[in-house]
């Protein structure tokens, strides 16, 4: 109740909203204004006329990243429509600026046709350095994000898919190093196959997890190769159907190394965690109440059970501001074409080697009561440390460079450099 009433309180204070636009050439004489605008104006138009590229030197192109949405999906509040989902998408665009400087414009759009969709974001290209997709329902989302990919030159990027992959692929890294397993052999139970599971797996697999570990669960049940065949799933749970008997989460559960929730609150039991193999691994990163709660996993068992959640009152949490910010930094500052599955690798490594760095005192401070050095407890970065952006964003431009993503060239250690000024 009191968080509802000062969140609208936050939102209602003069002006409404959270952003505004600001200016930053000078714009104090009549000759500040000719250059601004017309007839000045016209020579850097013409320049990029010439030159298209010259719109990352001439514009804020190269800093602005379009958050767009069409309100199907609004986090936890399904299809509420576009302008419903405007405080989340101003929201996100706060998050861009605090923590990697990133502009935003925050574009909504009353558009359920997937066509339609498609065509008008891809018609916005010029004015953005990239497109970052935000809540959009699946399957939808998958076709919108290829699609887009494909057509334009600039990277797109939908953060519920992805993020959550590569932020909890960086955790899956290292509580792979800490319960002495590999990825290869770790089996991995997913509960969700939809936006965010659904592009976790693929992630996984990307990093190294072998595809036929993988058992999806939905909320019928394990997807397998008879409800595949029996025309019951989409393309995208297609894919991860296995040739094995049906049946439902316990049964999935059942010796598995990783549990990987992304489904709805509650729905594991303390006999589930007990079931599965030694030292398992739990993320269970339902919002807000995760599929079983950090005490009931750990009480569960003797052995050491590595937790997750999307909570921040808990060790390990798993929150996409963790990557987004710093990933569309490093993509932007080498004007790259594409967030490839490179660059998404070396996000997850970044983020995974940072947490076996020492941790500074200011973070340490921020979470006084939780326990920050590598271990169990913790296997990811804490989203306010402000060393993410220096290890995340270079890594991310030195992947762009080297997979062939990036328009320009930077020097990573003057870029670290210039980040830390
Ligand atoms: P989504 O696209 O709507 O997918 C939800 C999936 O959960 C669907 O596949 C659905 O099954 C499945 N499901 C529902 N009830 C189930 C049950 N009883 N057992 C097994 N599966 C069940 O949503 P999403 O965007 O992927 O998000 C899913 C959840 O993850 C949400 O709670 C979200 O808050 C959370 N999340 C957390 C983070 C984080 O960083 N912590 C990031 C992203 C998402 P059907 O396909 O059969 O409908
Ligand atoms: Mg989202």
């Amino acid at each position: 109740m009191g968080l509802d009433e000062d969140a609208l309180e936050y939102h209602r204070t003069e002006p409404p909203g959270k952003l505004e636009i600001a200016t930053t050439k000078p714009t104090n004489t009549q000759r500040d204004l000719q250059l601004a605008y017309s007839p000045g104006v016209a020579a850097p138009c013409l320049a990029i006329d010439e030159n298209s590229a010259d719109a990352y030197e001439y514009t804020a192109k190269g800093n602005m990243v379009g958050v767009v949405s069409n309100g199907t999906a609004v986090l936890g509040l399904g299809d509420i429509g576009a302008q419903a989902s405007k405080p989340v998408m101003e929201g996100k665009g706060v998050l861009f600026k605090r923590f990697a400087d990133i502009d935003v414009f925050d574009v909504e759009m009353d558009e359920h046709d997937t066509q339609a969709f498609i065509d008008a974001v891809a018609a916005m290209e010029p004015t953005f350095g990239g497109i970052n997709l935000e809540d959009i329902s699946a399957p939808e989302c998958f076709v919108m994000e290829e699609q887009l990919r494909e057509r334009m030159d600039i990277p797109v990027f939908h953060d519920d898919q992805h993020g959550t992959a590569i932020i909890s692929g960086a955790a899956l890294i290292n509580a792979a190093e800490i319960s002495g397993k590999s990825l290869e052999d770790m089996r991995i139970v997913f509960s969700g196959a939809g936006a965010s599971a659904i592009a976790t797996a693929r992630f996984y697999v990307s990093l190294g997890a072998k595809k036929e570990n993988i058992l999806m669960c939905d909320s019928s049940g394990i997807i397998t190769e008879e409800r595949a065949e029996a025309g019951d799933l989409n393309e995208y749970k297609r894919q991860f159907a296995r040739d094995v008997p049906e049946g439902d989460l316990a049964d999935a559960m059942d010796d598995a190394d990783v549990f990987v929730g992304l489904s709805i609150g509650g729905i594991v039991s303390q006999e589930m965690v007990r079931s599965m193999n030694e030292n398992p691994v739990i993320f269970a990163m339902a919002n807000p109440d995760p599929e079983i709660t950090y005490e009931d996993a750990k009480d569960a068992r003797d052995d050491t059970v590595i937790m997750g959640t999307g909570r921040s009152d808990y060790p390990n949490q798993v929150n996409n501001v963790l990557g987004f910010p710093f990933i569309f930094r490093g993509a932007l500052d080498v004007r790259a074409t594409d967030i490839n599955e490179d660059m998404k690798r070396a996000a997850a490594e970044a983020l995974a080697e940072l947490a076996r760095k020492d941790v500074p005192d200011e973070v340490v401070k921020a979470y006084g009561d939780q326990p920050l050095q590598f271990g169990p407890e913790y296997i990811i970065p804490k989203p306010v440390d402000p060393r993410v952006l220096f290890e995340v964003a270079p890594a991310v431009a030195e992947a762009a460079m080297e997979s062939g993503a990036a328009r320009t060239e930077l020097d990573t250690d003057e870029y670290v450099e210039r980040l830390e000024a």
